[in-house]
């Protein structure tokens, strides 16, 4: 079982990886986004 080859998403704001942090799922306008729990507050407070 190598380690590279797990899928790993990214924080879209931060690029911080699923290794280092949660990453939560999250659709927007049609695309899929990964988000990771640091930042979601200013996904939510819409200051990107
Ligand atoms: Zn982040």
């Amino acid at each position: 079982m190598a380690e590279a080859e797990k899928q790993v998403h990214q924080c879209t704001r931060c690029g911080i990886t699923s290794k280092d942090r949660v990453l939560l799922s999250a659709e927007f306008n049609g695309e899929e986004r990964w988000v990771c729990v640091a930042c979601l507050p200013y996904l939510i407070h819409g200051a990107e």
